[in-house]
């Protein structure tokens, strides 16, 4: 028997149909980004703000004719090396064990691809394994043993990641943890100054994104996460949509700060739709930061004015030209490199002063 709508139901179902329209018609009629004609796009770089010499090193390589994805792995693989660098790859700080878990993601824009590992061990460069995920595996994610088994098929060299440096400021949270335990907390007068200057729980990550003359866009996010994670903790680095995005017909996304918060709004991926609807960069970001501030209503994460009291920032470069970085609170800076140099820029603040 054919169902055939009666005129009463058929309006009711036009009347609910149309309910939702006024959103998408306003999301429709967003004028679509300004748009410089193929080849004539402002070749840029940005990061956030540990990521100077990375951005130099995108824009040079990006503005000679270096794939934008290779470039700006290139360019984190700096920090990934540094053992002075205690948030990403080797001299991260480690898990609530003394072991190194590192994350990281890429993601492509002109393929739309993305690739990533998680809660990795013993190899220096995530950000490089996570590109082979995207480049020869029909996965976007590895995480643990089987993330490390790929690295060692493709040849990486596996090493301890734990200096020196990082090993002590561990060992000194661990002591200083509790009064229950059978640790002595060392006394504050008389602390290693590598130590004294990493009180509390320090946290770090490197965003770059990156654009070539076609607007061709490509990002990498990398970090050691959250120091002291209770191991096998993933934060929100190497989830596609949160720790970055890129759509290449609109820009890029990218975060650092608390992965928990960000993850659970996929901001990189929310800030990237956002611009879809015609906001600029900037907009974009401050709306998901706002986003973020009114889910959070633990009070175990709000300062004494209701507000978050954690950090976390947002990198954005979009394909009309503009970019940004937006931050919970400042003072915050991000770096970005084109035509004009290489330099920190300030972040648009949600909320002005510190947390
Ligand atoms: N977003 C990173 C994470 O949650 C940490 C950070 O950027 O500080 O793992």
């Amino acid at each position: 028997m054919t169902k055939r709508l009666s005129r009463r139901k058929f309006l009711h179902a036009t009347v609910s149909l149309s309910a939702g329209l006024p959103l998408l018609a306003r999301l429709k009629a967003a004028p679509p980004p300004v748009r410089p004609a193929q080849g004539n796009f402002p070749v840029r770089a940005i990061a956030s703000a540990n990521g100077l010499k990375a951005v130099q090193l995108a824009y040079g390589r990006i503005a000679k004719g270096t794939d934008p994805l290779a470039a700006v792995v290139a360019a984190v693989n700096i920090l990934e090396d540094d053992p002075d660098d205690l948030s990403v790859g080797y001299g991260g700080l480690p898990n609530e064990d003394g072991v190194v878990e590192l994350d990281a993601a890429v993601m492509d824009g002109p393929s739309h691809r993305a690739g990533a590992v998680a809660a990795l061990r013993n190899i220096k460069n995530p950000s490089q394994v996570a590109k082979l995920v995207m480049e020869t595996t029909d996965h976007v994610l590895l995480v643990g043993e089987g993330a490390l088994r790929f690295a060692r098929a493709n040849g990486f060299k596996e090493q301890e990641l734990l200096t020196q440096k990082a090993r002590k400021i561990w060992l000194y949270w661990k002591q200083s943890l509790s009064e229950k335990d059978d640790w002595f907390t060392p006394p504050d007068d008389d602390l290693d100054p590598d130590v004294a200057k990493f009180f509390g729980r320090p946290t770090g990550t490197i965003h770059c994104a990156g654009m070539n003359r076609d607007g061709d866009l490509a990002c990498v996010t990398t970090t050691s996460g959250l120091s002291f994670k209770i191991p096998g903790r993933v934060g929100d680095s190497p989830i596609i949509g949160a720790g970055l995005y890129v759509d290449n017909e609109l820009g890029s996304c990218g975060s650092t700060g608390r992965g928990e918060a960000n993850l659970q709004d996929l901001c990189s991926f929310a800030a990237v739709e956002l611009m879809r609807g015609g906001l600029s960069p900037k907009d974009a970001g401050l709306e998901v930061l706002r986003r973020v501030s009114r889910h959070t209503t633990d009070p175990r994460l709000l300062n004494d004015q209701g507000r978050p009291n954690f950090g976390l920032k947002f990198y954005l470069l979009g394909k009309s030209g503009d970019y940004a970085g937006v931050s919970l609170w400042g003072p915050a800076q991000f770096a970005v490199a084109d035509r004009k140099g290489a330099r920190l820029e300030d972040c648009a603040l949600l909320h002005s002063g510190d947390n």
